[in-house]
């Protein structure tokens, strides 16, 4: 334990010995303080299944280690679960008596039975086997030894026999003691088992060596050790699971001028933020200079502009001093590791500084080429052109910021669950982009009205569709032109410019009403906060099949992800 003097700590007081700077060089520094009944020094076999104990006699448990779990010794022993260690129960029989034998054998036989009882509970697949130990006789003068042994071990009550006939051995063996009924075990698989046991009921388990020092925060390695647990243990199933790589807008170019004490005061008000912006079950972590992750579980990809919007908001109460940010989200799609999801992250990160905007979901088109042919340079040049006339238009609706780019991600996500080619995915992109360009010619007083519209003003706002196809279309984008000519259609023709019903909507602009719909009702307006998800699905769900397209509000549905609706869903009837 660090050196604190015992007057300095009165019981039941909270206290840090960590941050009371022990000076003590075996006791690394933890970034921040932990409030905990308890807290374990060591994820080796004894700290772990001691606070394993400690929880379920109800104690709020922290399990420290200086590095990772496993690591110790008992990562690194022989695997023998055994109440024989070497010549024993002779020597304890003769200088103590024949009940300390007893007294030993028994609580060995106790250890190997709790260890076994823990794996079988917690569905441990450590390859935990019961076989036989031997402690073996090299020479003859060893045999008697051997003898003696295996009577006093039966005496203290073990199964114990002596083995003549022996498996080939590297070197000579005349004999054995053998114990029956010991066991084996991979030492690794049951430490990793029981802290994640552990975790899912609500204890801590602390790496020191995985934290960044100036956040508190993970750091790469430990983003690196967390997903691969996690995708390990989700088994490749898709939509529970999205990583978030965020960089700081123009930190790198300012952090000289800010010292190293206010650069850090900088991160560690990020890191606060980001903190404040995650779920509980999210995690954080820093992973560059101004480069952070967060892995957001049960979410899938689009959740990760939901946590953009969360986190502007909160860098945006701290302009004055904090940087904006930019994400790049990734998703599972299948077996692949977390290494590849972190790298399709920042892939989508490094794209979004690219074209100035502020998130980016992964998908294969970002995958960079060998040789950029000429035409997809054109497209690169289209979609920058594109981007800027979305911010234009974002930037005359003062109330919804980043709202084209928002819906054109969750556009791009509905139009990969249906099943589009990435040429028609690529166009309706552009048109997701531009749906509102008619806006650009709407009166202010019209287009931010914080109030309900008149039936005239709405006749005006109306316009907008056909103006956004008139600018489109003249930029001979004649398709794209007409989906955001048809985006306020309805299936049951109540819809506008033209009242089109059924299948007479293009398939994209249905895409885009449904987005666009999520989207203005999910996000926060200054006269109101956006509702949830789930409640966002149950009012799509209401108007699928007479508003919206049930296949393209389904699409919706499996893109976002499941689990919370599914709940929602139960308790809506
Ligand atoms: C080669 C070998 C083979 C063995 N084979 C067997 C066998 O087959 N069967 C058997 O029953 N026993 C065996 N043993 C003995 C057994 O391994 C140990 O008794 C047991 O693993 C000890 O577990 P532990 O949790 O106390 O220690 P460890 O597993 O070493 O755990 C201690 C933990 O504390 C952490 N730590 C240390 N200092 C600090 C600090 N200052 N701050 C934070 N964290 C810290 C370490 O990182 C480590 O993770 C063997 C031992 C050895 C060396």
């Amino acid at each position: 334990m660090p050196s604190v003097s015992s007057s300095a700590v009165r019981p039941g007081a909270t206290r840090s010995l960590w941050l009371d700077r022990s000076h003590s060089r075996s006791y690394p520094t933890l970034a921040e303080d932990l409030e905990t009944e308890v807290a374990v020094v060591g994820a080796g076999i004894t700290g772990l299944i001691t606070a394993l104990l400690l929880q379920r006699g109800g104690r709020d448990v922290v399990v420290v280690d200086q590095n990772r779990v496993g690591s110790g010794v008992t990562g690194h022993t022989t695997a023998k679960l055994s109440s024989l260690h070497q010549l024993t129960y002779a020597a304890l029989a003769d200088r103590f008596g024949a009940q300390a034998g007893v007294t030993y054998a028994a609580a060995n036989e106790a250890g190997i039975a709790h260890i076994a009882a823990i794996a079988d509970e917690l569905g441990i697949a450590c390859d935990l086997r019961r076989r036989s130990n031997f402690t073996y006789a090299a020479s003859a003068e060893d045999l008697p030894k051997i003898e003696r042994e295996v009577t006093a071990a039966h005496a203290a009550g073990l199964s114990a026999s002596f083995a003549a006939e022996l498996p080939s051995l590297p070197y000579p063996v005349l004999g054995a003691v053998e114990v029956a009924g010991q066991a084996e075990f991979h030492p690794v698989k049951f430490l990793d088992g029981v802290a994640a046991a552990l975790v899912d009921a609500g204890a801590r388990v602390e790496r020191l060596d995985l934290r960044d020092e100036v956040t508190g925060l993970g750091n790469r390695r430990a983003l690196h050790e967390d997903l691969r647990r996690v995708l390990e243990r989700r088994g490749g199933s898709p939509g529970d699971l999205a990583v978030a790589i965020l960089d700081l807008d123009g930190f790198e170019r300012e952090r000289p001028a800010l010292g190293d004490e206010q650069g850090d005061e900088v991160l560690r008000a990020v890191a606060d933020c980001l903190r404040a912006s995650m779920r509980a079950e999210d995690a954080a972590y820093r992973i560059g200079e101004e480069e952070f992750a967060v892995v957001l579980k049960g979410e899938r990809a689009w959740g990760g502009f939901r946590f953009a919007q969360r986190l502007r908001r909160r860098l945006d109460t701290h302009a004055d001093r904090l940087p904006s940010a930019t994400l790049g989200v990734a998703e599972p799609s299948g077996l692949e590791g977390g290494d590849t999801v972190i790298r399709h992250a920042a892939l989508a990160l490094h794209e979004a500084s690219r074209a100035g905007r502020e998130v980016l979901i992964y998908s294969e088109a970002l995958e960079p080429t060998a040789r950029e042919s000429h035409r997809d340079l054109e497209r690169r040049h289209l979609k920058t052109l594109t981007t800027a006339l979305a911010r234009a238009c974002d930037a005359k609706d003062s109330y919804t910021r980043s709202h084209c780019e928002t819906v054109a991600e969750t556009c791009a996500l509905i139009a990969t669950e249906l099943g589009l080619d990435d040429e028609r995915t690529a166009k309706l992109r552009l048109a997701d982009l531009l749906h509102d360009i008619g806006k650009i010619g709407i009166a202010d007083a019209v287009l931010q009205k914080p109030s309900r519209l008149t039936d005239a003003e709405f006749e005006v706002m109306k316009t907008h569709a056909r103006l956004g196809h008139s600018i489109v279309g003249g930029a001979e984008l004649g398709e794209v032109a007409d989906w955001i000519l048809h985006h306020h259609e309805r299936l049951d023709g109540a819809g506008y410019p033209e009242g089109l019903s059924g299948a007479e909507v293009p398939l994209e602009s249905r895409v885009i009403l449904v987005a666009d719909a999520f989207e203005a009702m999910t996000s926060d307006r200054p006269y109101r906060r956006g509702r949830s998800e789930g409640e966002a699905f149950v009012e799509l769900e209401r108007h699928a099949g007479t508003q919206f397209d049930v296949s393209c509000v389904d699409a919706l549905r499996r893109a976002v992800g499941g689990r919370r609706r599914t709940a929602l869903r139960l308790a809506t009837g």
